[in-house]
């Protein structure tokens, strides 16, 4: 029978969907390996990726989220644990309760939007907090309901342990695996995370805020003490406010392993011989996953903002009705590419066009028409340019163009070419009727010369302009 995950045309997986499902074993058995190489002799891992990594696979390739997948998740996490020495059913145990808590982690975060679970609104650590929370959770309650089972001495300890332990490795490794490009190749993101961190660490001014953050944690584990934590916050948010996300995100858990190791062990070894680690520790657990929160804050806020400042940007520079510049943009860029062009000696042109008539257009067929007929001409212009020419409309019907490294003949060809495909456009009017236009051109030459100023030549094109409208328009008239 064709099942959920499989096409009803298909009753064996394609060999796409086999290698999906190969790759969440071999993912899922190599972040096991990785958590149990930091695993404590009788404990808990001290970072365990496998469940974050599983959660961000189930929520971004929703074709992983079916039987197959979780079993061949289900043989990554014993595999992992069998050939590391633990018995089968203590492996089978440990696997089934890393995989309640990842249920219970998507079953929250499945139905929070896409952009708040990749972390793209401020409000997202509200969010990864409670998927934390319920991952942790649930693997708390059956790390208990194990402990009763089989008569562990201290099943509440056992408990606390898991859902401490689980809910700080959800907070320090999920961003990253919820928002590294590619999921399937977590190893080919953090790659890419070490490879731009090493090429912000070439250029020494981006290397700073990395360096002060291991300088920080080097200092708080010299100095130790209750508030050495907090040592290295100063330094995050330095960073939050210096790399993209993604790197933010890789580095909290480098940041976060650091601070364990070092923390952890200065704490056990300065408690009393017959003293219990086991509060101290987890405390450090809690308050590591409170301290990444911060930065991550901060960094997704920062990205939020500069997307605004991008839109605004572009709003600010760019036509509303055609997309193409405004006038102050177009006399900014356009005087440095004409300066670029000088010293360069190379020449360009400067063309100012003029729709005829559209008063008339707009009289007749109403403003709606008339401005469909402005975007459509802005096209046709644009199409006629090179990909580095300057397209911008100057106001009302008034477009201009400045090309660099162009001949007068390659200028009046390009002008030739403006003036016919504006006569050509034809734009649907109301009751079926068919609008068409026809365009002057005024034409200013550089050799590459002279100095030049770009308002002098806009001006000189302009009167050519209204030469080419003189001598009966739909014509193209050299300065
Ligand atoms: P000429 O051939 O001499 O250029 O005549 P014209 O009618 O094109 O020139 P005129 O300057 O008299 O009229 C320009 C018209 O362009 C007047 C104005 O209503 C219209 N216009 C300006 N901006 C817009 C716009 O954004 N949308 C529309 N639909 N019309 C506009
Ligand atoms: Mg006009
Ligand atoms: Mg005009």
């Amino acid at each position: 029978m064709p099942s959920r995950f499989m096409t009803s045309d298909h009753l064996y997986p394609s060999l796409h969907q086999m290698v999906l499902f190969l790759g969440v074993g071999v993912l899922i058995f190599t972040m096991s390996l990785l958590g149990i190489l930091t695993r404590p002799e009788g404990m808990l891992a001290v970072l365990w990726p496998a469940n974050s990594v599983f959660v961000a696979l189930l929520l971004r390739l929703p074709a992983v989220n079916n039987p197959v997948g979780w079993g061949m998740a289900f043989v990554g996490y014993v595999l992992a644990d069998i050939l590391t020495g633990n018995d089968l059913p203590m492996a089978v145990s440990l696997a089934v309760t890393n995989m309640i808590g990842v249920g219970a982690a998507v079953w929250v975060l499945k139905p929070v939007s896409n952009e708040h679970r990749t972390l793209q609104r401020p409000l997202f650590s509200l969010h990864l907090g409670l998927g934390a929370a319920a991952g942790a959770l649930s693997a708390g309650g059956v790390a208990l309901i194990y402990g009763l089972l089989f008569a562990d001495p201290h099943p509440d300890r056992v408990a606390i342990y898991w859902v401490v332990t689980e809910f700080a490795n959800y907070v320090v490794i999920l961003p990253f695996t919820m928002t590294v490009a590619r999921l399937p190749v977590i190893i080919s993101g953090a790659q890419k995370a070490i490879a731009a961190l090493r090429d912000n660490v070439k250029s020494s001014r981006h290397a700073l805020p990395a360096l002060s953050l291991l300088f920080s944690i080097f200092v708080a584990d010299l100095a130790g003490g209750p508030g050495a934590i907090v040592f290295p916050v100063p330094a995050l948010l330095w960073c939050a406010l210096s790399y993209r996300f993604n790197q933010i995100a890789f580095l909290m858990i480098v940041m976060s392993a650091l601070v364990m190791v070092s923390l952890e062990h200065d704490l056990v070894a300065s408690l009393p011989e017959d003293a219990d680690p086991m509060l101290s520790i987890l405390s450090t657990r809690i308050g590591i996953a409170m301290l990444v929160l911060g930065p991550l804050t901060v960094s997704s806020i920062d990205r939020v903002r500069s997307g605004l400042l991008e839109r605004l940007e572009h709003a600010a520079k760019h036509d509303f009705l055609t997309g193409v510049f405004m006038r102050g943009a177009f006399m900014e860029i356009g005087q440095q590419r004409i300066d670029q062009a000088l010293a360069q000696q190379k020449p360009f042109a400067v063309l100012v066009m003029d729709l005829d008539h559209f008063k008339m257009i707009n009289d007749t067929h109403g403003h709606a028409v008339g401005d469909s007929l402005l975007v459509e001409v802005a096209k046709v212009i644009r199409n006629c340019l090179r990909t580095d020419d300057l397209l911008a409309r100057l106001g009302g019907e008034e477009f201009a163009v400045m090309a660099s490294g162009v001949s007068s003949a390659d200028a009046a060809l390009l002008a030739q070419r403006v003036r016919e495909n504006v006569a050509a456009l034809r734009v649907d009017g109301p009751n079926g009727t068919q609008i068409c236009a026809t365009i002057s051109i005024g034409m200013r030459h550089c050799a590459g010369a002279e100095h030049a100023i770009l308002d002098d030549l806009i001006n000189e094109a302009d009167q050519a302009m209204y030469k080419a409208k003189d001598s009966g328009r739909n014509q193209i008239v050299a300065a």
